[in-house]
C-alpha cells in the first residue's frame, strides 16, 4: 500500500478537490472509494456551481466581493439559521473564489459564466449575473485508465448545467437537441 500523508475518503468533487490541493502542496495522497464507481453524486450532477467574487467574473469586469456574498447569504437564509451557520457561510465566502481559481489553474476544467441571476437578486448583496458557472464539457478519456469507472450521469450525459440553461432544454427539448450552446 505504501505510505501516505493524507487519506481522502470518497471520490466526489469535495474529496477530489481536497486530494488535488494536498497533492499540489507536496503531500502523498491516497483516495479511497467505497463504491465500484468513481465520482459519487458529483459525477451525476449538472456541475453548475455558485461561486461569488470569482475570477471569471472579475476578468469580465463584473464587480463583486466576498463581503457582498456574505451579506447575501445572511439576507436570504431562513430565519434562525444564522446562529448555527454563519461561520460556515463566512468560510465559504472567503474560500470559494480561491477554490475555483485553484481548480481552473490546476485542472482542464474551463468554467464559464451562466446567464442565471441569484435566486433573490434584489436582496442585499444579490447579483443579477456573475456568480453561477458551469465547466465546459470534457472528454472522459482524459481520465485514462479510470475512464471506464466514472459513474454515469442520470441526466443525458452531454448536458452540463451551462447547456441546460443556455439551450432552455426543459422548455424546448427538440430545439435544444439540434442547437449548440454558446461558446
Ligand atoms: C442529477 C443531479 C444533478 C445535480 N446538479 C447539481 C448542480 O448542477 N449543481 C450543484 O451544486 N449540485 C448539483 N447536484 C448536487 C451535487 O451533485 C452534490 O451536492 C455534490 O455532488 C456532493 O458532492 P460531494 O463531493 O460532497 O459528495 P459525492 O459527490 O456524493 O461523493 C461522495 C463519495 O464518497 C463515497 N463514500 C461515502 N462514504 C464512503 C466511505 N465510508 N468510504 C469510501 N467512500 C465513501 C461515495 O461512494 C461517493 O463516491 C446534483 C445532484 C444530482 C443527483
Amino acid at each position: 500500500m505504501g505510505e501516505y500523508d493524507v487519506l481522502v475518503i470518497g471520490s466526489g468533487s469535495a474529496a477530489c478537490s481536497a486530494a488535488l490541493r494536498a497533492a499540489k502542496g507536496g503531500l502523498r495522497v491516497l483516495v479511497i472509494e467505497k463504491s465500484e464507481w468513481l465520482g459519487g453524486t458529483s459525477a451525476m450532477s449538472g456541475a453548475g456551481v455558485w461561486i461569488p467574487a470569482n475570477h471569471v467574473a472579475a476578468e469580465a469586469g463584473i464587480a463583486d466581493s466576498r463581503e457582498d456574498a456574505l451579506a447575501y447569504l445572511r439576507a436570504v437564509a431562513p430565519e434562525g439559521w444564522e446562529q448555527k451557520e454563519d461561520a460556515l457561510w463566512g468560510a465559504f465566502a472567503k474560500a470559494a473564489p480561491d477554490m475555483l481559481h485553484f481548480l481552473s489553474v490546476n485542472t482542464p476544467l474551463d468554467f464559464r459564466l451562466i446567464n442565471e441571476p441569484d435566486p433573490f437578486a434584489e436582496a442585499p448583496g444579490g447579483k443579477l449575473y456573475g456568480r453561477m458557472l458551469s465547466p465546459r464539457p470534457l472528454s472522459r478519456r482524459l481520465l485514462g485508465k479510470f475512464a471506464r469507472s466514472l459513474r454515469r450521469s442520470t441526466l443525458p450525459h452531454s448536458f452540463t448545467y451551462q447547456e441546460i440553461v443556455d439551450l432552455d432544454l426543459y422548455h424546448h427539448p427538440i430545439r435544444a437537441g439540434i442547437r449548440q450552446p454558446s461558446p
